[in-house]
């Protein structure tokens, strides 16, 4: 039996959906032999091309639709990460009883049970802790790569060339429904909040994909979780393995000792606070998460600290743009929903102007009142505007955006020498932008030309 083999399926293995991840899971069918049929139900210039380059390598290809008829007589079926569970083709997969892999189950059975990896979930946090392990492991020497919702598909990852000897993988809870033989080395929960309720029909369903992550525990299998979260508490069960906590607030396996300002490793300093550069007890959190990951995989505290102190924010995450009179710019553009804005929020030791608005998500902004204690003043803009008046308004000073060059300018004219402007927008960006990075990106645009 081959990795590819789904014992008494034969045929064709159909590939749904062709971002990058459904299009490299092609290329790696094709690469394994086998016959493959992939759908797309959008349309464009760039998934033409796409489709193209596919067809040249023997792929049969379809966009701006799917059959779902051959999807259902398929041996098997591959799914993108972008494709929502419930989509049409999906269903028909699953009612005609088609095994159902997510493409990170494709590229990691493809490199073979000798692959370790760090496998990284949770609701928040979970891209900012893999790139730490990742930046952690190569501080050791190792040859890492990240890989999985981080940017690049396990399946790029099984096809390239060189081979890492380590990965540090990020899943999201819509992956690991697809993943029936994960077994990560070492595997983190950074916590589990509600979220993605528009995609899932209860919180239980959300967090039982999530808890996935253990399905094929073993006695030689690593965890690390979050003793500060009730929920990771509450929903992890005990586990098969060894199992490190880590708490921003309290002794742990891995945790901030707030009076000496040191994040330690059981007794161990690892590293002082001032000299881990990543702003918020959040990235604390992140960090210590990360060091028992690869405190288990054995890497010494001095390397932990090394990589530690090396470590940089990632983009549009508490990002800082550049100081200009004095005032310190942060890109949090990634904060669309209130509980990212609120850890922003905490993370700011200095007055500072928040941007907020874009489009609505549903959660009412009174739940930021109570937070704002250090806040000079909130710039409502985008189609959220009117409830973030109304529900600010009395809490702290409200001032009203137009346009996003509009919004900067009021910012910078009503920061003073020693704030902050915060762009933490606790809403989506597709009211004005494409997404959340087009709006990082302006925004790190209109810092740059001040
Ligand atoms: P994810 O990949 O899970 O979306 P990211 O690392 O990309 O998480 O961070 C996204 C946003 O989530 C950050 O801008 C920050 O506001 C918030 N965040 C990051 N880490 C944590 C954490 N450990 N706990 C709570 N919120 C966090």
């Amino acid at each position: 039996m081959t990795w590819l083999d789904v014992p008494g399926r034969a045929g064709e293995v159909a590939v749904i959906g062709l971002g990058r991840s459904g299009s490299a899971a092609t290329r790696l069918l094709r690469a394994a032999g086998a016959e493959v049929y992939a759908s797309d139900g959008g349309q464009g210039p760039g998934l033409e091309a796409t489709a193209a380059a596919l067809r040249a390598l023997g792929a049969d290809v379809t966009v701006g639709g799917h059959d779902t008829d051959r999807i259902a007589a398929a041996r098997l079926v591959v799914l993108s990460p972008g494709v929502p569970p419930g989509a049409a083709p999906v269903a028909a997969a699953r009612d005609a009883g088609v095994p159902i892999w997510a493409e990170a189950e494709l590229g990691l059975r493809a490199l073979g049970e000798g692959m370790p990896y760090v496998a990284i979930t949770g609701t928040n946090g979970k891209t900012t802790t893999t790139a730490l392990v990742g930046q952690l492991l190569e501080a050791a020497g190792r040859r890492a790569r990240t890989a999985g919702n981080i940017g690049t598909p396990l399946s790029e990852i099984a096809l390239a060339a060189d081979r890492p000897d380590i990965l540090a993988v990020e899943l999201s809870s819509f992956q690991l429904h697809d993943m029936p033989t994960v077994r990560p080395t070492v595997g983190v929960v950074t916590n589990l909040a509600p979220d993605h309720l528009d995609r899932y029909p209860s919180l239980e369903e959300y967090y039982r994909d999530k808890l996935r992550l253990f399905a094929n525990a073993t006695p030689d299998s690593f965890w690390v979780t979050n003793a500060d979260d009730a929920n990771s508490e509450q929903w992890i069960p005990p586990l098969r393995g060894r199992r490190r906590r880590f708490s921003v607030t309290a002794p742990a396996d891995g945790w901030f000792d707030r009076d000496a300002a040191s994040l330690k490793v059981g007794d161990v300093p690892v590293i002082d606070r001032a000299r881990f550069p990543l702003l918020g007890d959040h990235n604390v959190a992140n960090a210590l998460a990360a060091a028992l990951a690869v405190h288990a995989l054995g890497l010494p505290v001095s390397a932990i600290t090394a990589g530690l102190g090396r470590a940089a924010a990632l983009k549009h995450r508490m990002e800082p743009i550049r100081e200009v009179g004095g005032v310190l710019w942060l890109n949090d553009s990634k904060a669309t929903n209130i509980s990212s804005t609120e850890v922003a929020i905490a993370a700011m030791d200095r007055p500072f102007v928040l941007l907020l608005g874009g489009r609505h998500k549903g959660e009412p902004y009174t739940r930021l009142a109570g937070q704002l204690g250090r806040c000079r003043v909130v710039i409502a803009f985008g189609e959220a505007k009117p409830l973030i008046v109304a529900d600010l308004r009395g809490a702290v000073e409200v001032v009203e955006g137009g346009r996003f060059d509009e919004v900067m300018a009021l910012a910078a004219r009503l920061a003073r020498s020693g704030d902050a402007v915060l762009l933490s927008p606790a809403c989506s960006s597709y009211d004005m932008f494409t997404n959340y990075e087009e709006r990082g990106g302006r925004f790190r645009a209109l810092v740059e030309a001040m």
